[in-house]
This record gives C-alpha cells, sequence and structure tokens, in this order.
C-alpha cells in the first residue's frame, strides 16, 4: 500500500524518534549538549510540512546517556527546548518529547521497545488513536515500539534490510523529508 492511501488528516497522530530520525545520530556515543546536536539534512523542512498533516507530532526517545551518569536530565531539558524552539522558528511544531532515560539491563517498560511511553502519550492526549499513528524511526526497537501498539511503521534508512526483519516494518524512506513528500 502507498504512504498516501493512509489519508492523513488531523485525526492522525505522528511518533519520532529522535537520533537518526531528527538529528544526526553520534555512532557509539550520546548528543550531551546543543552544540554536538546537528539538525539531519531536510529535516526542518519536513517538520514544516508533517505539522499541517498530522494532529499531533511526538518526539519518543530512548537516552541512556543519562542512566550512564554522560548526562543529567537537565541538560536532556536545555537540548530539547532548543529543538523545539528551532522546529518553531522553521515553521513546524512539536508536540511533546517523551524520553526514557534507563539503561537497557533495567528492562524499564518506559524504554523502547516497550510501550510506555506510547501508554504516557495516549494518557496526555486522549484523542490519539494508536491504528491512526504512524511510527517513524531508524532502529528495529522503534519498529517493535510501534507494531506492539499497532501502529503504522516506517523504516529510516539508506541501507537494505534483511529479509526476516522486513515483517514489522510497513514503509521504507531514505529520511524525514523523504517521508513528507510521499504523504504529501
Ligand atoms: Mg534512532
Amino acid at each position: 500500500m502507498n504512504l498516501k492511501d493512509l489519508n492523513i488528516d488531523n485525526t492522525w497522530t505522528l511518533f519520532l524518534d529522535r537520533d537518526g530520525v531528527i538529528n544526526q545520530r553520534i555512532i557509539d556515543g550520546y548528543v550531551t549538549r546543543w552544540e554536538e546536536f546537528v539538525f539531519g539534512p531536510g529535516v526542518l523542512e519536513a517538520l514544516n510540512i508533517l505539522s499541517n498533516l498530522f494532529g499531533r507530532l511526538i518526539i519518543v526517545t530512548n537516552q541512556q546517556g543519562i542512566g550512564k551518569g554522560l548526562m543529567t536530565d537537565n541538560d536532556l531539558f536545555v537540548i530539547h527546548y532548543r529543538l523545539i524552539e528551532e522546529v518553531n522558528k522553521a515553521g513546524g511544531r512539536i508536540d511533546k518529547i517523551y524520553y526514557s532515560p534507563f539503561l537497557d539491563e533495567q528492562k524499564n517498560p518506559m524504554r523502547k521497545p516497550d510501550i510506555g511511553m506510547a501508554l504516557l502519550a495516549e494518557k496526555d492526549f486522549p484523542e490519539i488513536t494508536f491504528s491512526k499513528s504512524i511510527m517513524v524511526g531508524d532502529s528495529l526497537s522503534d519498529m517493535a515500539f510501534g507494531k506492539n501498539v499497532d501502529m503504522y511503521t516506517v523504516f529510516i534508512s539508506d541501507e537494505e534490510l534483511k529479509e526476516g526483519f522486513k515483517k514489522q516494518i510497513d514503509y521504507f524512506s531514505f529520511h524525514l523529508l523523504d517521508f513528507a513528500r510521499k504523504l504529501h
């Protein structure tokens, strides 16, 4: 099925992973300061388009750099404050950012692929319907997170995936702007 056939309107919610979708991922590291945060090419334009299509835009991000003591909640708050400010300046919006500070081995329900952050968003925004939601991410844990609550999933990658992984992925896009243009 084509992404356009979903007929996205303001009753839909867009869930977005952060690192590798909104900003450039730091391989084997964490964005701990605003100075290290670099928007991906075309992301601000994409968020502008997507803000006009979706009723809600929500970021769900695992940030175990906090659990590892490499940064504080306040460091992350500053980064996210600036992130939203830049998105607004470019004409887009982010309604809320949920993050999980927990380590992988803590198996906390708030950490993707577990669904805690999705349930929290549904509680904060009762109009959210998961069957009318899309999760966009660049990792398989994002895809599992989306599928665990029956969202549509979009995998952002410029690489080919092994066949076995594809069942959790409904659509592929090269980057966020590519995805936005496919809906437009
Ligand atoms: Mg990611």
